[in-house]
């Protein structure tokens, strides 16, 4: 990319979470991803813009030195920063204003300080010495937390027994968040059973909320764009899906018709997340095992008997299971961590220069991860525990909240790649790759708030769920 010879005709909006925007390049497979700030205090907004580059490059650091020894060389695209000329970010932001869904309006794309991330697009292939043809589908799926929390500082028994994301949903739902509840459940797409990952992937596409997301050549087909914007038409999209999954074959119409892509699909997904993608498969395939008593939640709606007979572990290198390793750093749960975290906070009230000693706020250097991965769990008083402990969290609640991009694209027929690299579906061969994206520090100060929400979810479900007499 040449920073001095950049047209915003050449982007589009691509899509955006809480806290950034992302922008695509129409031809290349790059993307550009802003900081947004809050759109009432342009004083402020100021003011982080001169904070802007080292953001940035604390995001590219964690995810490089971090996220990325614990999730896989394979799956993580640190990407890097790029400083960009005002004008053509101003005319960018103008450009992409009106595409922008109204309920994130309510921050604006960063456009004083000229620094953004370039990645790649991982809405395409990411195998790049085969020649695509057609144009690729990729499904974008943010799994949130995949185990009930085992810590004996947890005082609430609920949350032994149903998971942190089928509880929100209340919440959400009374918030106003959304306006359906999600039949999702984290645990059975975890499972490794395939019978209860198809169940988790059926209702994701039933109610996608911003869980699901799929595009086709880069542009968003199917999910919510916003809580009033979704597209969720199944058989819409499986007019789209049709040409990956049944090439030759245009006599399958009618009722039937949409089942059984929507089949051909979920199995697709299955096995992207349940395969060693760019690993080599040498020896045995070892397992993840979570203990069978944790393994599932009471809130999900899977058959109860056939849940008895289902508990299969993931296979160790699947991405499903990398994230799942690096979500369990979170091991004494937030209400074992917050007097660890009051621990750090007195310290630094005493001894504010140790902050960056600790390096609490980065930078996240190689070092960094050095120490996470020291896992003695006696608490022996100190503050380097309470510190070690704090920031193991903290990469947990990326774990938690990262999003997992399969892009897949139709295999020619005179190309033999790999087998690791090719999906067989029962009429197609599509090759695919699958990638990790979001895995932005989480702000140390936001335990706190953490804390306090972790309650209210728990309190909240506990009341609405109460049998009414
Ligand atoms: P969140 O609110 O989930 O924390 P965020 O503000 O941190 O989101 P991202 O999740 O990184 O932002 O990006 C928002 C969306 O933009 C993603 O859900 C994804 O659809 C898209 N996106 C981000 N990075 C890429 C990329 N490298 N390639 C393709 N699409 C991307
Ligand atoms: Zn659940
Ligand atoms: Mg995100
Ligand atoms: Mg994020």
């Amino acid at each position: 990319m040449e920073v001095d010879k950049m047209d915003e005709n050449e982007w589009k909006y691509h899509g955006e979470g809480n806290k950034s925007l992302v922008v695509s390049h129409v031809e290349h497979s790059q993307v550009l991803r802003f900081l947004k700030y809050p759109a009432e205090e342009p004083g402020k907004s100021h003011k982080a813009a001169k904070e802007a580059f080292g953001h940035l490059q604390n995001i590219v650091d964690f995810s490089k030195n971090v996220m990325k020894p614990f999730l896989g060389e394979n799956y993580v695209h640190h990407g890097e920063v790029v400083h960009l000329p005002l004008d053509f970010v101003r005319q960018l932001s103008l450009k992409v204003e009106q595409e922008r869904p109204e309920s994130r309006c309510d921050k604006v794309m960063d456009i004083f300080s000229g620094y953004a991330l370039c990645l790649p697009n991982l809405t395409k292939l990411q195998t790049c010495h085969f020649s695509e043809s057609g144009p690729p589908l990729c499904i974008e799926i943010k799994p949130k937390c995949g185990f009930l929390p085992f810590s004996s500082h947890v005082t609430k028994d609920v949350k032994h027994r149903v998971c942190r994301f089928c509880m929100h949903q209340h919440l959400k739902l009374a918030n106003g968040k959304w306006k359906r509840m999600s039949r999702y459940c984290p645990l059975d797409l975890f499972s490794g059973n395939k019978q209860r990952m198809s169940f988790a992937l059926k209702n994701l596409l039933q109610e996608a909320q911003n869980n699901l997301k799929i595009f086709k050549n880069g542009e968003l087909i199917y999910g919510c764009k916003d809580d009033k914007d979704c597209l969720q038409d199944l058989n819409e999209l499986t007019q789209h899906l049709k040409p990956y999954f049944f090439p030759a074959n245009g006599l399958i119409h009618g009722p039937h018709c949409t089942r059984t892509v929507i089949n051909e699909l979920i199995n697709v997904i299955t096995t992207a997340l349940l395969s060693n993608s760019g690993t080599c498969r040498t020896g045995e395939i070892r397992k993840l095992h979570i203990s069978e008593g944790r393994a599932h939640c009471d809130a999900s709606h899977f058959h109860r008997d056939i849940l008895r007979k289902g508990h299969c572990g993931l296979p160790k290198d699947c991405v499903l299971s990398k994230i799942l390793q690096a979500q369990m750093l979170d091991n004494v749960d937030i209400e074992g961590l917050h007097p660890l975290y009051n621990r750090v906070e007195q310290y630094l009230g005493e001894f504010p220069k140790e902050r960056i000693k600790l390096q609490i706020d980065g930078p996240y250097n190689e070092n960094c991860f050095e120490k996470l991965r020291n896992s003695q769990s006696e608490d022996d008083g100190t503050v380097d525990y309470a510190v070690r402990k704090v920031q193991q969290y903290r990469v947990a609640m990326t774990a938690k909240d990262c999003s997992i991009m399969i892009a897949l694209s139709p295999c020619p027929d005179d190309e033999l790649p790999e087998p690791n690299l090719v999906i067989q579906t029962s009429k197609s061969r599509l090759i695919y790759s699958v990638s990790i994206l979001d895995l932005d520090p989480k702000p140390y100060e936001n335990i706190p708030h953490q804390y306090k929400l972790d309650g209210q979810i728990v309190n909240f479900y506990l009341k609405s769920t109460q049998v009414k007499p």
